[in-house]
Protein backbone atom coordinates (compact mmCIF):
# COMPACT_ATOMS: atom_id res chain seq x y z
CA UNK A 1 0.00 0.00 0.00
CA UNK A 2 1.28 3.33 -0.82
CA UNK A 3 0.96 6.58 0.84
CA UNK A 4 -1.95 7.86 -1.24
CA UNK A 5 -3.79 4.43 -1.82
CA UNK A 6 -7.42 5.56 -2.08
CA UNK A 7 -9.68 2.65 -2.69
CA UNK A 8 -12.69 1.84 -4.61
CA UNK A 9 -15.91 0.44 -2.65
CA UNK A 10 -18.66 -0.89 -4.57
CA UNK A 11 -22.04 -0.40 -2.88
CA UNK A 12 -25.49 -1.70 -3.59
CA UNK A 13 -27.77 0.45 -2.32
CA UNK A 14 -31.03 -1.80 -1.81
CA UNK A 15 -34.98 -1.11 -1.27
CA UNK A 16 -34.52 -3.49 1.60
CA UNK A 17 -30.68 -4.17 2.38
CA UNK A 18 -26.92 -2.63 0.95
CA UNK A 19 -23.83 -3.81 1.16
CA UNK A 20 -20.49 -3.01 0.27
CA UNK A 21 -17.31 -4.97 -1.48
CA UNK A 22 -14.17 -3.90 -2.27
CA UNK A 23 -11.82 -5.91 -5.17
CA UNK A 24 -8.30 -7.13 -3.72
CA UNK A 25 -6.21 -9.77 -4.94
CA UNK A 26 -7.82 -10.26 -7.60
CA UNK A 27 -11.03 -11.18 -6.05
CA UNK A 28 -14.29 -9.38 -5.15
CA UNK A 29 -15.07 -9.32 -1.38
CA UNK A 30 -17.73 -8.59 0.76
CA UNK A 31 -16.61 -5.95 3.24
CA UNK A 32 -18.57 -6.79 7.01
CA UNK A 33 -19.34 -4.52 9.69
CA UNK A 34 -18.61 -3.83 13.19
CA UNK A 35 -21.24 -6.74 14.22
CA UNK A 36 -20.09 -8.96 11.36
CA UNK A 37 -23.20 -8.85 9.57
CA UNK A 38 -22.96 -9.09 5.77
CA UNK A 39 -26.01 -7.17 4.98
CA UNK A 40 -27.01 -3.49 6.24
CA UNK A 41 -30.75 -3.14 6.26
CA UNK A 42 -31.84 0.15 4.07
CA UNK A 43 -33.54 1.06 7.14
CA UNK A 44 -32.99 4.58 8.96
CA UNK A 45 -34.67 5.58 12.60
CA UNK A 46 -34.12 8.15 15.04
CA UNK A 47 -34.29 6.82 19.42
CA UNK A 48 -36.41 8.14 22.55
CA UNK A 49 -33.44 10.59 22.62
CA UNK A 50 -33.19 11.96 19.20
CA UNK A 51 -30.30 9.84 17.69
CA UNK A 52 -29.89 8.50 14.68
CA UNK A 53 -30.22 4.84 14.20
CA UNK A 54 -28.91 3.00 11.09
CA UNK A 55 -29.03 -0.64 9.67
CA UNK A 56 -30.42 -3.37 11.81
CA UNK A 57 -30.63 -0.79 14.96
CA UNK A 58 -33.20 1.09 12.99
CA UNK A 59 -34.97 -2.24 11.73
CA UNK A 60 -35.50 -3.90 15.00
CA UNK A 61 -37.35 -0.84 16.08
CA UNK A 62 -39.53 -0.93 12.72
CA UNK A 63 -42.14 -2.65 14.54
CA UNK A 64 -42.33 -1.02 17.90
CA UNK A 65 -41.40 2.67 16.51
CA UNK A 66 -42.92 2.69 13.11
CA UNK A 67 -43.64 6.28 13.47
CA UNK A 68 -39.99 7.35 14.35
CA UNK A 69 -38.66 4.47 11.64
CA UNK A 70 -38.35 4.51 7.85
CA UNK A 71 -37.51 2.14 5.32
CA UNK A 72 -37.98 0.99 1.54
CA UNK A 73 -37.14 5.26 0.46
CA UNK A 74 -35.33 4.14 -2.52
CA UNK A 75 -38.36 4.29 -4.13
CA UNK A 76 -38.82 7.95 -3.74
CA UNK A 77 -35.05 8.94 -4.94
CA UNK A 78 -35.61 11.50 -7.13
CA UNK A 79 -38.89 12.79 -6.30
CA UNK A 80 -38.55 15.48 -3.92
CA UNK A 81 -40.82 13.59 -1.43
CA UNK A 82 -39.73 14.14 2.50
CA UNK A 83 -40.23 11.91 5.09
CA UNK A 84 -40.21 12.95 8.91
CA UNK A 85 -38.36 11.61 12.05
CA UNK A 86 -38.88 13.57 14.60
CA UNK A 87 -38.21 17.11 14.21
CA UNK A 88 -36.83 16.83 11.40
CA UNK A 89 -37.83 16.64 7.43
CA UNK A 90 -35.20 14.08 5.06
CA UNK A 91 -35.57 13.56 1.50
CA UNK A 92 -34.55 10.19 0.28
CA UNK A 93 -31.05 11.21 -1.01
CA UNK A 94 -30.31 11.87 2.40
CA UNK A 95 -31.78 8.75 4.14
CA UNK A 96 -30.13 6.72 1.71
CA UNK A 97 -26.77 9.08 2.16
CA UNK A 98 -27.38 8.23 5.79
CA UNK A 99 -26.47 4.23 4.45
CA UNK A 100 -24.25 5.24 2.77
CA UNK A 101 -22.06 6.80 5.30
CA UNK A 102 -22.55 3.57 7.66
CA UNK A 103 -21.27 1.67 4.96
CA UNK A 104 -17.78 4.06 3.76
CA UNK A 105 -17.27 3.59 8.02
CA UNK A 106 -17.00 0.27 8.02
CA UNK A 107 -14.95 -0.15 4.76
CA UNK A 108 -12.79 2.03 6.35
CA UNK A 109 -12.49 0.25 9.55
CA UNK A 110 -12.45 -3.09 7.30
CA UNK A 111 -9.20 -1.21 5.21
CA UNK A 112 -7.55 0.67 7.41
CA UNK A 113 -7.55 3.78 5.36
CA UNK A 114 -10.15 6.52 4.43
CA UNK A 115 -12.44 5.56 1.65
CA UNK A 116 -13.77 8.57 -0.50
CA UNK A 117 -14.60 6.80 -3.60
CA UNK A 118 -17.20 4.73 -4.55
CA UNK A 119 -19.39 2.73 -7.16
CA UNK A 120 -22.84 2.49 -6.29
CA UNK A 121 -25.71 0.25 -8.34
CA UNK A 122 -29.11 1.42 -9.43
CA UNK A 123 -31.99 -0.53 -11.44
CA UNK A 124 -31.70 -0.58 -14.95
CA UNK A 125 -34.75 1.03 -15.24
CA UNK A 126 -33.65 4.17 -13.00
CA UNK A 127 -34.05 7.40 -15.26
CA UNK A 128 -32.14 10.56 -15.07
CA UNK A 129 -33.32 12.06 -11.84
CA UNK A 130 -33.35 8.91 -10.23
CA UNK A 131 -29.74 8.23 -10.59
CA UNK A 132 -28.81 12.49 -10.27
CA UNK A 133 -30.34 11.46 -6.87
CA UNK A 134 -28.10 8.59 -5.97
CA UNK A 135 -25.08 10.35 -7.29
CA UNK A 136 -26.28 13.18 -4.38
CA UNK A 137 -26.48 10.59 -2.07
CA UNK A 138 -23.15 9.65 -2.86
CA UNK A 139 -21.72 13.56 -2.14
CA UNK A 140 -23.67 13.79 1.02
CA UNK A 141 -21.94 11.01 2.63
CA UNK A 142 -18.62 11.97 1.55
CA UNK A 143 -18.01 9.48 -1.63
CA UNK A 144 -16.64 10.68 -4.95
CA UNK A 145 -19.25 8.28 -7.20
CA UNK A 146 -17.02 7.21 -9.53
CA UNK A 147 -19.47 5.01 -11.72
CA UNK A 148 -23.63 4.33 -11.83
CA UNK A 149 -23.42 0.82 -12.41
CA UNK A 150 -26.86 -0.99 -13.51
CA UNK A 151 -27.74 -3.37 -10.60
CA UNK A 152 -28.47 -6.55 -13.66
CA UNK A 153 -24.65 -5.64 -15.07
CA UNK A 154 -23.34 -6.24 -11.52
CA UNK A 155 -24.58 -9.50 -11.41
CA UNK A 156 -22.74 -10.76 -14.51
CA UNK A 157 -19.70 -9.14 -13.24
CA UNK A 158 -19.67 -11.16 -10.41
CA UNK A 159 -20.57 -14.55 -12.13
CA UNK A 160 -19.38 -13.36 -15.27
CA UNK A 161 -15.60 -12.45 -14.64
CA UNK A 162 -14.24 -15.75 -15.15
CA UNK A 163 -14.39 -16.07 -18.77
CA UNK A 164 -14.92 -13.81 -22.03
CA UNK A 165 -17.10 -16.44 -23.84
CA UNK A 166 -20.25 -15.28 -25.59
CA UNK A 167 -22.70 -15.89 -22.78
CA UNK A 168 -26.59 -14.76 -22.38
CA UNK A 169 -28.13 -14.79 -19.30
CA UNK A 170 -31.35 -14.03 -17.64
CA UNK A 171 -30.71 -12.41 -14.33
CA UNK A 172 -34.05 -12.79 -11.65
CA UNK A 173 -33.98 -10.26 -9.08
CA UNK A 174 -36.91 -10.69 -6.27
CA UNK A 175 -35.60 -8.35 -3.37
CA UNK A 176 -37.84 -7.31 -0.87
CA UNK A 177 -40.38 -4.90 -2.30
CA UNK A 178 -39.15 -5.11 -6.65
CA UNK A 179 -38.84 -7.76 -9.29
CA UNK A 180 -36.37 -6.70 -11.70
CA UNK A 181 -35.66 -9.47 -14.95
CA UNK A 182 -32.58 -8.36 -17.33
CA UNK A 183 -31.04 -9.94 -19.85
CA UNK A 184 -27.65 -9.44 -20.19
CA UNK A 185 -25.34 -10.46 -22.97
CA UNK A 186 -21.85 -10.84 -22.92
CA UNK A 187 -19.47 -10.86 -26.16
CA UNK A 188 -15.91 -10.50 -26.25
CA UNK A 189 -15.32 -8.83 -23.04
CA UNK A 190 -18.43 -6.53 -23.57
CA UNK A 191 -21.30 -7.01 -21.47
CA UNK A 192 -24.78 -5.35 -22.20
CA UNK A 193 -27.65 -4.99 -20.50
CA UNK A 194 -30.08 -5.99 -23.94
CA UNK A 195 -33.63 -5.49 -22.07
CA UNK A 196 -34.99 -4.84 -18.98
CA UNK A 197 -38.56 -5.41 -17.57
CA UNK A 198 -40.01 -5.78 -13.69
CA UNK A 199 -42.75 -5.33 -11.36
CA UNK A 200 -41.74 -1.97 -9.09
CA UNK A 201 -44.10 -3.77 -6.52
CA UNK A 202 -43.56 -7.19 -5.96
CA UNK A 203 -41.20 -8.33 -4.02
CA UNK A 204 -40.23 -10.70 -0.96
CA UNK A 205 -42.27 -9.09 1.62
CA UNK A 206 -45.41 -9.64 -0.77
CA UNK A 207 -44.62 -12.89 0.26
CA UNK A 208 -44.42 -12.63 3.77
CA UNK A 209 -47.75 -10.36 3.44
CA UNK A 210 -49.35 -13.54 1.76
CA UNK A 211 -48.83 -15.58 4.58
CA UNK A 212 -49.74 -13.14 7.64
CA UNK A 213 -53.54 -13.39 5.74
CA UNK A 214 -53.09 -17.22 5.94
CA UNK A 215 -52.39 -16.96 9.31
CA UNK A 216 -55.20 -14.81 10.35
CA UNK A 217 -57.76 -16.33 7.89
CA UNK A 218 -56.38 -19.64 9.98
CA UNK A 219 -57.39 -17.73 13.41
CA UNK A 220 -60.48 -15.96 12.79
CA UNK A 221 -60.13 -14.89 16.99
CA UNK A 222 -57.21 -12.42 16.08
CA UNK A 223 -58.45 -9.16 15.51
CA UNK A 224 -55.60 -7.59 12.97
CA UNK A 225 -57.39 -4.01 13.48
CA UNK A 226 -54.61 -2.77 16.41
CA UNK A 227 -51.56 -1.67 14.40
CA UNK A 228 -49.35 -2.96 16.92
CA UNK A 229 -50.85 -6.61 16.48
CA UNK A 230 -50.50 -6.57 12.88
CA UNK A 231 -46.82 -5.24 13.18
CA UNK A 232 -45.95 -8.77 15.35
CA UNK A 233 -47.71 -11.25 12.77
CA UNK A 234 -45.85 -9.75 10.43
CA UNK A 235 -42.51 -10.46 12.29
CA UNK A 236 -43.95 -13.97 12.54
CA UNK A 237 -44.85 -14.44 9.03
CA UNK A 238 -41.03 -13.30 8.07
CA UNK A 239 -39.68 -16.24 10.30
CA UNK A 240 -42.22 -18.76 8.77
CA UNK A 241 -41.09 -17.70 5.84
CA UNK A 242 -36.92 -17.94 6.08
CA UNK A 243 -37.51 -21.33 7.85
CA UNK A 244 -39.43 -22.40 4.86
CA UNK A 245 -36.16 -21.61 3.12
CA UNK A 246 -34.03 -24.80 4.75
CA UNK A 247 -37.23 -26.55 6.60
CA UNK A 248 -40.36 -28.25 4.69
CA UNK A 249 -42.78 -27.13 7.97
CA UNK A 250 -41.87 -24.17 9.47
CA UNK A 251 -43.95 -23.46 12.96
CA UNK A 252 -45.11 -20.75 15.06
CA UNK A 253 -46.90 -19.26 17.92
CA UNK A 254 -48.08 -16.56 19.49
CA UNK A 255 -50.32 -15.44 22.85
CA UNK A 256 -53.27 -13.33 22.05
CA UNK A 257 -55.62 -12.72 24.83
CA UNK A 258 -53.91 -15.15 26.65
CA UNK A 259 -55.12 -17.55 24.27
CA UNK A 260 -52.13 -19.41 22.54
CA UNK A 261 -52.21 -19.69 18.92
CA UNK A 262 -49.97 -21.69 17.28
CA UNK A 263 -49.53 -22.05 13.12
CA UNK A 264 -48.14 -25.22 10.92
CA UNK A 265 -47.07 -23.77 7.61
CA UNK A 266 -45.57 -26.40 4.94
CA UNK A 267 -44.19 -25.31 1.37
CA UNK A 268 -47.21 -26.78 -0.53
CA UNK A 269 -49.71 -24.84 1.67
CA UNK A 270 -47.19 -21.97 1.38
CA UNK A 271 -47.23 -22.07 -2.42
CA UNK A 272 -51.00 -21.80 -2.56
CA UNK A 273 -51.21 -18.80 -0.33
CA UNK A 274 -48.73 -17.29 -2.90
CA UNK A 275 -50.51 -18.56 -6.20
CA UNK A 276 -50.98 -15.18 -7.33
CA UNK A 277 -48.15 -13.75 -6.89
CA UNK A 278 -45.92 -16.79 -8.09
CA UNK A 279 -47.79 -16.46 -11.44
CA UNK A 280 -47.04 -12.53 -11.52
CA UNK A 281 -43.47 -13.90 -11.50
CA UNK A 282 -43.96 -14.89 -15.29
CA UNK A 283 -44.88 -11.94 -17.42
CA UNK A 284 -41.90 -9.41 -16.71
CA UNK A 285 -39.68 -13.02 -17.88
CA UNK A 286 -42.16 -13.07 -21.10
CA UNK A 287 -41.62 -9.26 -21.91
CA UNK A 288 -38.32 -9.25 -21.43
CA UNK A 289 -37.10 -12.23 -23.81
CA UNK A 290 -39.66 -10.84 -26.18
CA UNK A 291 -37.70 -7.34 -26.10
CA UNK A 292 -34.34 -9.01 -26.26
CA UNK A 293 -35.40 -10.67 -29.18
CA UNK A 294 -33.96 -13.86 -27.15
CA UNK A 295 -35.62 -17.23 -27.04
CA UNK A 296 -35.80 -19.39 -23.66
CA UNK A 297 -32.98 -21.79 -25.64
CA UNK A 298 -30.67 -19.00 -26.37
CA UNK A 299 -30.09 -18.24 -22.37
CA UNK A 300 -26.63 -19.82 -21.14
CA UNK A 301 -27.58 -19.02 -17.69
CA UNK A 302 -30.34 -17.57 -15.61
CA UNK A 303 -29.07 -15.86 -12.54
CA UNK A 304 -30.83 -15.48 -9.21
CA UNK A 305 -30.24 -12.12 -7.55
CA UNK A 306 -32.17 -11.06 -4.22
CA UNK A 307 -33.23 -12.52 -0.95
CA UNK A 308 -36.78 -13.60 -2.02
CA UNK A 309 -35.00 -15.84 -4.26
CA UNK A 310 -33.99 -17.90 -1.65
CA UNK A 311 -37.32 -19.47 -1.37
CA UNK A 312 -37.68 -22.95 -2.82
CA UNK A 313 -40.95 -21.85 -4.22
CA UNK A 314 -39.71 -19.05 -6.43
CA UNK A 315 -36.20 -21.43 -7.37
CA UNK A 316 -38.64 -24.17 -8.42
CA UNK A 317 -41.05 -21.76 -10.43
CA UNK A 318 -37.41 -20.62 -12.40
CA UNK A 319 -36.14 -24.75 -13.17
CA UNK A 320 -39.81 -24.99 -14.50
CA UNK A 321 -39.95 -21.97 -16.29
CA UNK A 322 -36.70 -22.42 -17.98
CA UNK A 323 -36.33 -26.22 -18.03
CA UNK A 324 -33.02 -25.84 -16.39
CA UNK A 325 -31.49 -25.23 -12.93
CA UNK A 326 -30.92 -21.55 -12.14
CA UNK A 327 -27.49 -20.51 -11.07
CA UNK A 328 -27.20 -19.79 -7.80
CA UNK A 329 -23.10 -20.10 -6.47
CA UNK A 330 -23.20 -16.68 -5.22
CA UNK A 331 -25.27 -15.75 -2.35
CA UNK A 332 -28.26 -13.75 -4.05
CA UNK A 333 -28.51 -10.95 -1.82
CA UNK A 334 -24.55 -10.52 -2.09
CA UNK A 335 -23.97 -10.77 -6.13
CA UNK A 336 -24.69 -7.11 -6.87
CA UNK A 337 -22.37 -5.61 -4.17
CA UNK A 338 -19.95 -7.96 -5.18
CA UNK A 339 -20.36 -6.89 -8.92
CA UNK A 340 -19.78 -3.22 -7.71
CA UNK A 341 -16.65 -4.33 -5.99
CA UNK A 342 -15.63 -6.14 -9.37
CA UNK A 343 -16.18 -2.57 -11.06
CA UNK A 344 -14.27 -0.84 -8.50
CA UNK A 345 -11.65 -2.83 -9.64
CA UNK A 346 -11.62 -2.15 -12.86
CA UNK A 347 -11.72 1.75 -12.61
CA UNK A 348 -8.84 1.08 -9.98
CA UNK A 349 -7.28 -0.20 -13.14
CA UNK A 350 -5.86 -3.44 -11.28
CA UNK A 351 -4.47 -5.71 -13.85
CA UNK A 352 -6.61 -9.02 -13.22
CA UNK A 353 -9.42 -7.32 -14.95
CA UNK A 354 -7.96 -5.32 -18.22
CA UNK A 355 -9.81 -7.36 -20.48
CA UNK A 356 -13.13 -5.95 -19.23
CA UNK A 357 -15.18 -3.50 -21.57
CA UNK A 358 -18.09 -2.57 -19.73
CA UNK A 359 -21.43 -1.24 -21.97
CA UNK A 360 -24.65 -0.59 -20.95
CA UNK A 361 -27.98 0.35 -22.27
CA UNK A 362 -29.93 3.68 -22.09
CA UNK A 363 -33.32 2.62 -19.90
CA UNK A 364 -35.49 5.00 -21.92
CA UNK A 365 -35.47 7.14 -25.09
CA UNK A 366 -33.99 10.47 -25.25
CA UNK A 367 -35.52 12.91 -27.94
CA UNK A 368 -36.62 16.41 -29.40
CA UNK A 369 -40.16 17.70 -29.85
CA UNK A 370 -41.50 18.10 -33.60
CA UNK A 371 -43.98 19.65 -35.81
CA UNK A 372 -45.22 17.61 -38.51
CA UNK A 373 -47.35 18.93 -41.66
CA UNK A 374 -50.48 17.43 -42.53
CA UNK A 375 -51.71 19.59 -45.86
CA UNK A 376 -51.63 22.82 -45.10
CA UNK A 377 -52.05 22.51 -41.27
CA UNK A 378 -48.78 22.27 -39.20
CA UNK A 379 -49.05 20.27 -35.65
CA UNK A 380 -46.69 19.87 -33.16
CA UNK A 381 -46.00 18.23 -29.85
CA UNK A 382 -44.86 15.30 -31.95
CA UNK A 383 -41.97 13.48 -30.40
CA UNK A 384 -38.88 12.17 -32.04
CA UNK A 385 -36.31 9.59 -30.94
CA UNK A 386 -32.91 10.16 -30.84
CA UNK A 387 -31.20 7.93 -29.11
CA UNK A 388 -33.79 4.77 -28.55
CA UNK A 389 -34.39 2.86 -25.51
CA UNK A 390 -32.32 -0.10 -25.02
CA UNK A 391 -29.52 1.40 -26.92
CA UNK A 392 -26.39 1.22 -26.24
CA UNK A 393 -24.44 3.71 -23.52
CA UNK A 394 -22.03 5.67 -24.31
CA UNK A 395 -23.42 6.83 -27.87
CA UNK A 396 -23.39 10.10 -29.68
CA UNK A 397 -25.97 9.97 -32.39
CA UNK A 398 -26.55 12.79 -34.66
CA UNK A 399 -29.71 13.75 -36.41
CA UNK A 400 -30.99 16.59 -39.30
CA UNK A 401 -34.03 18.57 -39.14
CA UNK A 402 -35.10 21.21 -41.58
CA UNK A 403 -37.66 24.36 -40.94
CA UNK A 404 -41.58 24.09 -41.34
CA UNK A 405 -42.28 27.73 -41.82
CA UNK A 406 -41.31 30.36 -44.35
CA UNK A 407 -39.05 33.11 -42.81
CA UNK A 408 -38.75 31.28 -39.63
CA UNK A 409 -36.45 33.02 -37.45
CA UNK A 410 -35.47 30.17 -34.89
CA UNK A 411 -36.23 26.81 -33.78
CA UNK A 412 -36.85 25.73 -30.76
CA UNK A 413 -35.29 21.98 -29.34
CA UNK A 414 -36.92 21.05 -26.25
CA UNK A 415 -35.66 17.71 -25.27
CA UNK A 416 -37.88 15.01 -23.77
CA UNK A 417 -37.77 11.77 -21.81
CA UNK A 418 -40.09 8.44 -23.03
CA UNK A 419 -41.22 6.57 -25.08
CA UNK A 420 -44.98 8.36 -25.77
CA UNK A 421 -45.50 9.69 -29.59
CA UNK A 422 -46.89 13.02 -28.24
CA UNK A 423 -44.50 15.05 -26.24
CA UNK A 424 -46.99 15.53 -23.95
CA UNK A 425 -47.01 12.61 -22.35
CA UNK A 426 -43.13 12.70 -21.98
CA UNK A 427 -40.83 13.82 -19.55
CA UNK A 428 -39.38 17.47 -20.56
CA UNK A 429 -35.65 17.57 -19.26
CA UNK A 430 -34.88 21.42 -20.85
CA UNK A 431 -34.77 23.22 -23.73
CA UNK A 432 -33.18 26.04 -25.97
CA UNK A 433 -33.73 28.23 -28.73
CA UNK A 434 -31.18 28.94 -31.72
CA UNK A 435 -30.92 31.46 -33.95
CA UNK A 436 -31.48 30.80 -38.04
CA UNK A 437 -31.24 33.04 -41.08
CA UNK A 438 -34.74 33.55 -42.40
CA UNK A 439 -35.41 31.53 -45.61
CA UNK A 440 -38.00 29.88 -46.80
CA UNK A 441 -39.68 26.56 -45.42
CA UNK A 442 -37.27 23.78 -45.73
CA UNK A 443 -34.18 25.72 -46.82
CA UNK A 444 -32.63 25.65 -43.32
CA UNK A 445 -31.34 22.61 -41.70
CA UNK A 446 -30.29 21.89 -38.43
CA UNK A 447 -27.59 19.10 -37.13
CA UNK A 448 -28.97 17.87 -33.89
CA UNK A 449 -26.37 15.90 -32.26
CA UNK A 450 -27.15 13.62 -28.94
CA UNK A 451 -24.04 12.81 -26.36
CA UNK A 452 -24.89 10.41 -23.68
CA UNK A 453 -22.50 9.14 -20.96
CA UNK A 454 -22.24 6.26 -19.25
CA UNK A 455 -22.40 8.36 -16.18
CA UNK A 456 -26.05 9.35 -17.19
CA UNK A 457 -25.28 13.17 -18.51
CA UNK A 458 -26.55 14.31 -21.65
CA UNK A 459 -25.09 16.55 -24.42
CA UNK A 460 -27.76 18.66 -26.95
CA UNK A 461 -25.28 19.85 -29.88
CA UNK A 462 -26.94 22.25 -32.67
CA UNK A 463 -25.59 23.16 -35.39
CA UNK A 464 -27.30 25.39 -38.91
CA UNK A 465 -26.32 23.59 -41.56
CA UNK A 466 -23.81 26.30 -43.53
CA UNK A 467 -22.91 28.37 -40.35
CA UNK A 468 -19.87 27.95 -38.16
CA UNK A 469 -21.12 28.50 -34.68
CA UNK A 470 -22.89 25.56 -32.73
CA UNK A 471 -25.33 25.79 -29.55
CA UNK A 472 -24.62 23.36 -27.14
CA UNK A 473 -26.90 22.46 -23.62
CA UNK A 474 -25.94 19.94 -21.21
CA UNK A 475 -29.11 18.37 -19.77
CA UNK A 476 -28.77 18.30 -15.73
CA UNK A 477 -31.97 17.52 -14.47
CA UNK A 478 -30.65 18.47 -11.06
CA UNK A 479 -28.26 21.24 -10.52
CA UNK A 480 -26.96 22.18 -7.46
CA UNK A 481 -26.11 18.56 -6.53
CA UNK A 482 -23.14 18.97 -9.13
CA UNK A 483 -20.43 21.68 -8.70
CA UNK A 484 -18.82 23.57 -11.24
CA UNK A 485 -15.87 22.41 -11.43
CA UNK A 486 -17.49 18.45 -11.89
CA UNK A 487 -19.27 19.54 -14.62
CA UNK A 488 -16.41 20.87 -16.55
CA UNK A 489 -14.53 17.63 -15.65
CA UNK A 490 -17.61 15.41 -17.29
CA UNK A 491 -17.61 17.89 -20.18
CA UNK A 492 -13.56 16.75 -20.71
CA UNK A 493 -14.98 12.73 -20.48
CA UNK A 494 -17.90 13.38 -22.96
CA UNK A 495 -15.12 15.35 -25.22
CA UNK A 496 -13.49 12.09 -25.32
CA UNK A 497 -16.35 10.33 -26.26
CA UNK A 498 -17.80 12.16 -28.87
CA UNK A 499 -15.87 10.43 -31.43
CA UNK A 500 -17.02 8.56 -34.34
CA UNK A 501 -16.02 4.64 -34.02
CA UNK A 502 -14.96 5.36 -37.85
CA UNK A 503 -12.71 7.51 -36.09
CA UNK A 504 -10.92 5.61 -34.14
CA UNK A 505 -7.51 4.89 -34.23
CA UNK A 506 -7.77 0.92 -34.52
CA UNK A 507 -10.80 1.06 -36.35
CA UNK A 508 -8.74 3.46 -39.04
CA UNK A 509 -5.71 1.40 -38.96
CA UNK A 510 -7.10 -1.76 -40.08
CA UNK A 511 -9.21 0.14 -42.39
CA UNK A 512 -6.71 1.67 -44.24
CA UNK A 513 -4.59 -1.85 -43.77
CA UNK A 514 -7.67 -3.80 -45.91
CA UNK A 515 -7.77 -1.05 -48.59
CA UNK A 516 -4.07 -1.51 -48.65
CA UNK A 517 -3.70 -5.60 -49.40
CA UNK A 518 -7.32 -5.04 -51.68
CA UNK A 519 -5.00 -3.03 -53.83
CA UNK A 520 -2.35 -6.04 -53.65
CA UNK A 521 -4.13 -8.97 -54.23
CA UNK A 522 -6.42 -10.05 -56.96
CA UNK A 523 -9.01 -12.73 -57.97
CA UNK A 524 -10.94 -14.56 -55.16
CA UNK A 525 -8.68 -13.45 -52.30
CA UNK A 526 -9.60 -9.68 -53.17
CA UNK A 527 -13.18 -10.29 -53.40
CA UNK A 528 -13.03 -12.02 -49.61
CA UNK A 529 -11.44 -8.91 -48.56
CA UNK A 530 -13.60 -6.61 -50.10
CA UNK A 531 -16.87 -8.31 -48.13
CA UNK A 532 -15.23 -8.30 -44.94
CA UNK A 533 -14.68 -4.59 -45.45
CA UNK A 534 -18.18 -3.80 -46.50
CA UNK A 535 -19.68 -5.54 -43.28
CA UNK A 536 -16.91 -3.00 -41.59
CA UNK A 537 -17.56 -0.11 -43.05
CA UNK A 538 -21.39 -1.12 -42.68
CA UNK A 539 -21.23 -1.68 -38.73
CA UNK A 540 -19.52 1.37 -38.42
CA UNK A 541 -22.20 3.53 -39.90
CA UNK A 542 -24.36 1.64 -37.65
CA UNK A 543 -22.04 2.81 -34.62
CA UNK A 544 -22.82 -0.75 -33.43
CA UNK A 545 -20.20 -2.15 -31.10
CA UNK A 546 -21.13 -5.20 -31.37
CA UNK A 547 -21.32 -5.56 -35.01
CA UNK A 548 -18.19 -3.42 -35.06
CA UNK A 549 -16.37 -5.80 -32.78
CA UNK A 550 -17.61 -9.31 -34.48
CA UNK A 551 -16.56 -7.82 -38.24
CA UNK A 552 -13.39 -6.32 -36.81
CA UNK A 553 -12.45 -9.93 -35.73
CA UNK A 554 -13.52 -11.71 -39.04
CA UNK A 555 -11.82 -8.66 -41.04
CA UNK A 556 -8.74 -9.28 -38.87
CA UNK A 557 -8.81 -12.99 -39.07
CA UNK A 558 -9.42 -12.65 -43.28
CA UNK A 559 -6.34 -10.12 -43.25
CA UNK A 560 -3.86 -12.85 -41.31
CA UNK A 561 -4.90 -16.18 -43.11
CA UNK A 562 -3.99 -14.62 -46.73
CA UNK A 563 -0.67 -13.15 -44.67
CA UNK A 564 0.21 -16.57 -43.89
CA UNK A 565 -0.15 -17.80 -47.14
CA UNK A 566 1.80 -15.32 -49.08
P1 LIG B 1 -33.39 -5.51 -1.94
O1 LIG B 1 -32.66 -5.82 -3.20
O2 LIG B 1 -34.82 -5.13 -2.18
O3 LIG B 1 -32.68 -4.57 -1.05
P2 LIG B 1 -32.74 -8.17 -0.85
O4 LIG B 1 -32.13 -8.74 -2.06
O5 LIG B 1 -31.87 -8.01 0.33
O6 LIG B 1 -33.55 -6.86 -1.12
O7 LIG B 1 -33.98 -9.12 -0.47
C1 LIG B 1 -34.79 -8.87 0.63
C2 LIG B 1 -35.93 -9.85 0.64
O8 LIG B 1 -35.41 -11.17 0.68
C3 LIG B 1 -36.83 -9.69 1.86
O9 LIG B 1 -38.19 -9.74 1.45
C4 LIG B 1 -36.47 -10.88 2.71
O10 LIG B 1 -37.57 -11.31 3.50
C5 LIG B 1 -36.12 -11.91 1.66
N1 LIG B 1 -35.24 -12.96 2.19
C6 LIG B 1 -33.96 -12.83 2.61
N2 LIG B 1 -33.48 -14.02 3.05
C7 LIG B 1 -34.49 -14.93 2.89
C8 LIG B 1 -34.63 -16.32 3.15
N3 LIG B 1 -33.63 -17.03 3.70
N4 LIG B 1 -35.81 -16.91 2.86
C9 LIG B 1 -36.82 -16.20 2.31
N5 LIG B 1 -36.77 -14.88 2.04
C10 LIG B 1 -35.61 -14.25 2.33
MG1 LIG C 1 -31.35 -5.70 -4.71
Amino acid sequence: MTENFSPIIGIDLGTSNSAVAWFAEGETKLITGAQEERLTPSVVGIDDEGHLLVGATAKARLVSHPHLTVASFKRYMGTGKTFTLGERQFRAEELSALILRKLKADAEVALGCAVTRAVITVPAYFNDSQRKAVKAAGQLAGLEVERLLNEPTAAALAYGLADSREQKFLIFDLGGGTFDVSIVDMFEGVIEVRASSGDAWLGGDDFTDAIRQWMVTHSPDLSIDEPQLSAELTLLAEKLKYQLSTQDIAKGHFTYQSQNICWELTNETFSEACSGLLSRLKKPVVQALQDAQFDVSQLDHVILVGGATRMPLVRQLVTRMFSRFPRNELNPDEVVALGAGVQAGLIAEDRALDDIVLTDVMPYSLGIEVARRDGNKIEDGYFTPLIERNAFVPVSVVQTFSTLNDNQRKIDISVYQGEARRVSDNLLLDSMSINIPPRKAGDVSVDVRFTYTLDGILEVECKVIGETTTSTMIVEKAPGTLSQEEIIERLKLLDGLKQHPRDVPANRQLLAEAAKRYEQTLGERRQIIDNYLVQLEQALNHQDLRAIAMARDELRQVLDQFDDGM
